[in-house]
């Protein structure tokens, strides 16, 4: 097994090994052995002895016995030291705010969510994930200058190098923000800021249902539409972060009108926000449905997934019209990227088979058979967590890379604001692994 960190521009190459010993630890789920290590880097024992006690000293990992259930006295392996530090991870949706307070192994330790507006804008949504971050550590005693990253997630498309928004369809009042800027300096933390698909995709990769997988997509379906997609084992971001803008594939030129301005996308037929304008419409029709016990104004596509599993038929045709149009994009997708997985994720998807059946069904119609036999279509295994997991991922691999490095800039005593503005490139944290084997068994987060 082959597993490489591939360092930023900005950082120390003469650490690449213990980045490296880093990541083939921290994904291998079950601890590693030393004797695995030198072979699986290709390094002598007497360097790898060397990396391992220097960041034992530094107490990024550990020694600790094997989880794996062989019989006999269990191995002596190395892993995390989940107690070298603490991230946090923030999912900003459309209508929902999710934060959590995690460990260098990435385990949540403390998790809320409450409803959100992302379309009150920058100022009020940040300082609401500011209070709600806050309220979150307080319920461990802790405070901000306790964490050591961030990962931030927002529903609309990220130029990473930015750290901003770009003209975000269901974000008014974002474009071109300083997001990740306004809050590194605001936090005095590295912030990673990425869209809920791309960590999503990262999320199901490293906990869920993409474990190990070389080429994978994610489609998060909730109020819009977006893929991450995760392509040689790394976060395909394209050339300004924004690839995988599926919601934003015309169907139908002359189709509904778009939250992005253009008429007939994907989004507009199938997302979340189409789910519930189709209900009311029903409900307004004055059709035969489950659906009319709910108020028609609030109606959500929860309900809608509710009464289509309680058997009702005209819910169960609006999901199955989603998952047809979902379809055919993904068939599409699947010609393009040729993945072994198709993770469908985000609060919609939580509806499972009647949103997954017709997807799997257009793919085999649609799809080449030389991408669609290769295929498996699945849900997403963290649910509607998945986005969430992934910022945590995402905010540990800062974390943990920037220890290794000791970055200056970071220590609480000396933190200057101004350094943090700079253009250090903590998204360039990126993990990469060439063989699966240890992903697979990776143990799932508590
Ligand atoms: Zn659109």
């Amino acid at each position: 097994m082959h597993l490489f960190y591939l360092p930023a521009a900005s950082q120390n190459v003469k650490n690449f090994n213990k980045h490296a010993l880093v990541d083939l630890i921290r994904f291998a789920g079950r601890g590693v052995a030393r004797t695995d290590i030198a072979q699986e880097l290709g390094l002598t024992r007497a360097s790898v002895t060397i990396i391992i006690n220097n960041l034992i000293e530094s107490g990024i990992i550990l020694e600790t016995e094997s989880r794996s259930t062989r019989s006999g006295r269990p191995p002596v392996v190395l892993d995390i030291n989940p107690k070298a530090g603490l991230a946090a991870a923030i999912d900003m949706g459309a209508t929902h705010l999710s934060v959590a307070l995690g460990d260098f192994s990435a385990h949540i330790l403390e998790e809320m969510e409450q409803p959100f507006r992302i379309a009150d804008g920058p100022d009020r949504c940040l300082e609401e994930s500011y209070r709600a971050l806050r309220s979150v550590l307080e319920k461990r005693g802790l405070q901000i200058k306790d964490l050591s990253a961030v990962g931030l997630s927002v529903p609309g498309p990220v130029i990473t190098d930015t750290g901003t928004v770009m003209a975000p369809p269901i974000m008014p009042g974002w474009d071109r923000f300083p997001i990740r800027a306004t809050l590194e300096n605001l936090w005095e933390l590295p912030v990673a800021l990425n869209n809920d698909a791309n960590f999503g995709a990262l999320g199901e990769w490293v906990y869920g249902a993409g474990r190990g997988e070389k080429n994978l997509a994610f489609i998060k379906v909730g109020s819009g539409i977006g893929a991450g997609l995760i392509i040689n084992r790394q976060i395909f971001g394209g050339t300004t972060g924004s690839a995988g803008e599926i919601g934003h594939l015309t169907i139908d030129e002359n189709g509904p009108l778009c939250s992005c301005g253009n008429r007939g996308c994907l989004e507009a037929f199938a997302g979340g926000h189409a789910i519930e304008l189709q209900a009311q419409k029903l409900i307004e029709s004055g059709k035969r449905t489950l659906l009319s016990e709910s108020n028609v104004k609030k109606i959500t596509v929860r309900e809608v997934a509710e009464a289509a599993r309680r058997g009702d038929l005209a819910a169960q045709e609006i999901l199955h019209r989603s998952g047809t149009f979902i379809g055919i994009a993904v068939a599409g997708l699947i010609n393009l990227v040729n993945p072994s997985v198709v993770i469908i994720g985000g609060g919609v998807a939580e509806v499972g088979e009647l949103l997954t059946a017709p997807i799997r069904k257009v793919v085999r119609e649609r799809s080449l058979r030389a991408a669609e036999h290769a295929v498996k279509i699945t849900t997403a295994m963290l649910g509607r967590r998945s986005t969430l997991i992934g910022a945590m991922v995402q905010a540990t691999n800062v974390a943990i890379h920037t220890m290794i490095e000791r970055k200056p800039a970071w220590t609480k005593a000396d933190a200057k604001p101004k350094q943090l503005m700079g253009n250090h490139n903590n998204k360039e944290v990126v993990i990469s692994a060439e063989e699966t084997k240890t992903l697979q068994t990776s143990n799932s987060i508590k």
